[in-house]
């Protein structure tokens, strides 16, 4: 994706682009985006646990961990972010960042590493990322020095970081990271807290792997009760009632229950099944868009649910029936 992935914000992050295309704005200065009431700095530093921290940059987050012996970086984002965020560490300890591990492949997510290689970080990322790295190369991104197939566990001065690889999901080689001894799960694009039901920002999908997302998600799901994972963290923002001000806008929460990834694959599910029902009613597949958002399915779970969005979501779906892909 271009400049925000997965999940969240309706059309919120191309009228960002036209709103701020151009603009300089410090990290004091609010962001005001529409649809929303809650002003957000441009980056932020988000304590988690007393060593997991949250580094969110617009409207992306990633973590990193701090530990006795060096600190563990999940995805850089981008080199103004990864700039900023390796100043912030250096507030936080004099270790240097042992490790930095990729989510998945998405530029938006994994670039501008090169500030922590300089120091002598070790990069780490599933093997189909590495693949896609060099098969669709960006120079801001870091080659991975470290890659695995299944499974890869860092540990670190008395703390974990563990990546699991369940298959295809947002791109061929998405993983969820598993943060030990927080027992805390780190979600990138595929479910975001703090519910599952949440309209898609681009529900043209192009770039999700359909045919396997509700297998991912259930995958994940039964990692979280085989760990007894409570709290999923998320890398976006989203969209919904601020607690603090009762206000609709950016909900600046950054964890919420694990039983998000459940309802992410019900939300796939639903979808997919809606559109399947249509068909198996004998709609022509052109039309099952149109009548689904005539019908007004899943209007009343989906938060954000806009006819425009979901006549997209729709349209994906079809084509998915149609194909398997
Ligand atoms: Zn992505």
């Amino acid at each position: 994706m271009l400049f925000i992935s997965r999940i969240i914000l309706g059309v919120i992050p191309l009228a960002y682009c036209v709103l701020f295309a151009g603009q300089a704005f410090g990290e004091e200065a609010p962001l005001l985006f529409p649809g929303s009431r809650n002003p957000m700095k441009k980056w932020e530093v988000e304590t988690i646990t007393d060593d997991v921290y949250g580094f969110r940059f617009t409207f992306y987050r990633n973590i990193f961990i701090v530990t006795d012996d060096g600190v563990i970086v999940v995805d850089p984002l981008n080199p103004e972010a990864a700039t900023i965020m390796r100043e912030e560490i250096r507030k936080i300890t004099d270790k240097p960042v042992k490790y930095v591990v990729y989510s998945h492949s998405h530029w938006d997510h994994v670039s501008g590493g090169q500030v922590f290689k300089d120091e002598g970080a070790q990069f780490v990322a599933h093997e189909a990322c590495a693949a896609n790295f060099v098969e669709n190369p960006n120079s801001d991104v870091v080659m991975p020095d470290i890659t695995y197939k299944d499974e890869y566990k860092i540990s670190l001065g008395g703390k974990s970081l563990e990546m699991f690889y369940f298959g295809p999901s947002h791109d061929n080689c998405m993983v969820p990271l598993l943060i030990q001894p927080a027992n805390m799960l780190f979600m990138v694009d595929t479910a975001n807290p703090p519910h599952g039901w949440v309209m898609f920002y681009n529900p043209a999908v192009s770039e999700d792997r359909v045919w396997h997302m509700v297998k991912f998600l259930t995958r994940t799901d039964e990692l979280i009760q085989a760990r007894g994972i409570e709290t999923v963290i998320g890398a976006h923002m989203t969209m919904g009632i601020d607690p603090n001000t009762g206000k609709r806008g950016i909900v600046p929460g950054l964890m919420g229950p694990s039983s998000v990834v459940a309802e992410r694959a019900e939300f796939w599910q639903s979808v997919i099944d809606a559109v399947r029902g249509e068909l198996a009613a004998g709609t022509l597949a052109v039309d099952v868009p149109e009548i689904l958002v005539e019908k007004k399915v899943l209007a009343d779970k989906i938060d954000g649910y806009q006819p425009d969005q979901m006549r997209i979501l729709f349209r994906r779906i079809t084509s998915y029936a149609l194909t398997g892909e």
